[in-house]
């Protein structure tokens, strides 16, 4: 068992805490009860450090760095959230936990997070056979952090904490910090300060502000449902804003997400040519052109740019 630590620490502790509870055999058959309560409370600093001692080497910093140098040592394993408070030696680890994958980038899964993916996505993680996870289990996905997503969190948490703007221009300031990037409606929650008004501002972003904002249902069928990309940094012509949601989607799936002047679609999409798609009104909005579908026409952001110099 002491194999792990070094000498002195782990041992000392094991020892130490052996002669307490020896001890306290006298107080269980002769004490009042405040005493053996009283005497029973180094035991408990003898455990938390006993577990602390396990995890040796140069990342015993915290509470934070033995968790992960547990997680690490059994990647793709599930884990009791016991044992990870064993070696945390607190009973905060779920915090720790919570801190390693969202600020620090650690593809770590909880029975609880994976209640809230969506089929899509619990597919792309786990193509046979699912893990059951409880709420107090996780596993560590991958023994490499992901570098992108702790910068994200920190570009989040700032944006987060300002205190002078709505929640839509946190939203598009996040947008446009990852242009072309996906984002998790997760993501736009936190930026939003939790505040349940996220989805309707990001939905307004594109439907009234033209922020060419892509999802799913509207433009990109090759995302997760739950998944937002702002596709290029640049409004919609005025007048193409305010398409009501639901035309908007019909539109696209009636074109089949396809520019209906040059036939690109996002599969054609590459780094050094980035389009994407809008809809377009065929007679303008300011000419009395309606909202209806068959005013309206799903063209690449380079044919719509055509189209609206050539008038
Ligand atoms: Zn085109
Ligand atoms: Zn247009």
């Amino acid at each position: 068992m002491a194999r792990h630590a070094k000498p002195g620490d782990a041992e000392e502790y094991r020892s130490r805490l052996v002669s307490l509870l020896e001890n306290f055999e006298e107080h269980l058959k002769n004490s009042e009860l405040r005493t053996q309560v009283i005497e029973l409370i180094p035991a408990i600093k003898l455990l938390q450090n006993l577990g602390r001692s396990l995890i040796q080497g140069p990342e015993t910093g915290g509470a934070r760095a033995r968790v992960l140098a547990y997680m690490k040592k059994y990647v793709g394993i599930v884990l009791a959230g016991e044992e990870l408070m064993v070696v945390a030696g607190i009973s905060e680890y779920a915090r720790r936990i919570r801190e390693l994958r969202v600020e620090h980038g650690w593809r770590i899964l909880t029975g609880y997070t994976l209640k809230n993916l969506e089929p899509e996505e619990l597919q792309k993680l786990f193509a046979t056979d699912k893990p059951k996870l409880k709420p107090d289990q996780y596993i560590l996905l991958s023994d490499r952090q992901d570098m992108e997503a702790a910068y994200r969190w920190n570009v989040a948490n700032d944006i987060r904490k300002d205190k002078n703007m709505s929640v839509r221009d946190k939203i598009l300031k996040y947008f446009r910090s990852f242009v072309g990037k996906e984002i998790s409606g997760e993501e736009l929650r936190y930026v939003a300060g939790d505040k349940t008004e996220w989805a309707r501002r990001s939905r307004e972003l594109r439907t009234e502000f033209g922020w060419p904002i892509a999802t799913y249902f509207t433009g990109r069928p090759d995302l997760a449902v739950g998944m937002y990309v702002l596709e290029e940094d640049r409004q919609a012509p005025e007048h193409d804003r305010k398409i009501p949601e639901a035309i908007y989607r019909a539109v696209l799936m009636r074109d089949k997400h396809t520019c209906q002047d040059c036939g690109w679609k996002h599969a054609l999409w590459n780094p050094s040519d980035p389009r994407h798609l809008e809809v377009h009104h065929i007679k303008q909005h300011a000419e009395g052109g309606s909202n209806t579908e068959g005013n309206l026409t799903t063209l690449c952001n380079v044919c719509h740019d055509m189209r609206h110099s050539n008038r």
